[in-house]
């Protein structure tokens, strides 16, 4: 499947929305993981999730899986500080043959923005290739999509540096970003905007400095010039600071949507975009990934719906509690305190209860 069937797919299934307005009837879409199936049958209350906790990671973990793809806030670190063990365990699922990789579905860093934050917490030995960030997917979907890059069309960006900088990787030119952050349109009489008649796509991603210049520049390339309309990502909240929420991209494409009227194409965590991309590139096998993720919403649904083996972290927004609850229908095949539970047994005092 290229990513153009995969983005028609998203768009007729809508996951996201799914997640958000009718969790119950998307889920029921979606094959049960084999732990879930297995317990269901012998299940002793029809009121919890039934999820696992790994107590054998041996078995039920490392010997099934040969590609870890490990969301970043709240697995790997918190904020800007590493959590405790991750360097060890990577090194030893790196020594044990483990393929990784790390996604993100900030669009605000390129991947070698990334590789700079994961080298400044001593996570040196990643490579940038093993970096999946929403703007590397942006410009990977222009490029699997044959976006011209012979600077015929450009793209129109709502966001930071990141996308930017991966555009200009695959030399398709852009405007917008960071260098319209200062910029108002001309709104008195007679007033207009100018767009450039080349812009073919507008991406949309978190950006701390959108402005009415970018969404009237934004809107008249979709409506008038019929650009593509593609969002890196549509999280609701983001942690910009450990004191609250924050408003997300989710925002920013509500503002491209409200507009248009359009559904934008969407690249980043839940979309298969990313999966199809490994597959093609490195010929794994869906059922040998395994999602790991501290979000029901975005990462175990992305691992669910796109046939991988799943596992929530505790180390991030989600507690037990809610994983377990009688309101939560995403359930991935085990939980566990946080990755490094992948190489402790159950007779550990992190993994006891
Ligand atoms: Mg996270």
């Amino acid at each position: 499947m290229n990513f153009s069937t995969a983005a028609r797919r998203l768009l007729l299934s809508s996951p996201v929305l799914a997640a958000t307005t009718n969790v119950a009837a998307f889920t029921s879409r979606i094959p049960l993981p084999s732990a879930a199936r297995a317990l269901s049958s012998s299940s002793t209350s029809l009121n919890m999730a039934n999820v696992l906790k790994l107590s054998d990671p041996q078995s039920q973990l490392l010997d099934n899986v040969d590609v870890f793809i490990f969301d970043c806030d709240g697995v790997i670190w918190r904020g800007d500080s590493l959590i405790d063990g991750i360097p060890e365990t990577l090194a030893k699922l790196r020594a044990a043959g483990k393929k990784m990789f790390f996604v993100t579905n900030n669009s605000t860093k390129s991947r070698a923005g990334y590789k700079k934050k994961f080298d400044g917490l001593g996570l040196t030995e990643i490579p940038a290739e093993e970096i999946f960030s929403s703007s590397f997917a942006a410009a990977a979907y222009l490029e699997q999509s044959k976006f011209p890059t012979d600077g015929s069309k450009k793209v129109y960006i709502i966001g930071e540096v990141g996308i930017g900088e991966e555009l200009d990787l695959i030399g398709i030119p852009h405007l917008g970003g960071p260098a319209d952050s200062e910029k108002a349109p001309d709104m008195g009489p007679g007033g207009r905007l100018e767009v450039d008649p080349d812009v073919g796509a507008v991406i949309v991603g978190f950006d701390r400095n959108v402005n009415y210049y970018k969404i009237q520049y934004a809107q008249l390339c979709i409506n008038e010039g019929g650009a593509e309309f593609i969002a890196t990502n549509l999280d609701a909240v983001t942690h910009l600071t450990d004191a609250q929420e924050w408003a997300g991209n989710g925002s920013m494409v509500g503002a491209i949507k409200g507009c248009t009227g359009q559904e934008p194409t969407l690249v980043g965590k839940p979309s298969p975009l990313m999966i199809d991309y490994l597959e093609s590139k490195y010929g794994v096998e869906r059922n040998r990934i395994c999602m790991v993720g501290d979000r029901l919403d975005t990462d175990v649904l992305f691992g669910t719906e796109n046939g991988l083996q799943s596992l929530l972290v505790l180390s991030g927004v989600t507690s037990e509690e809610k994983l377990l609850g009688p309101d939560n229908t995403i359930t991935p095949d085990y939980y566990a305190d946080d990755i490094n539970a992948f190489f402790q047994t159950e007779s550990e005092p992190s993994l006891t209860k």
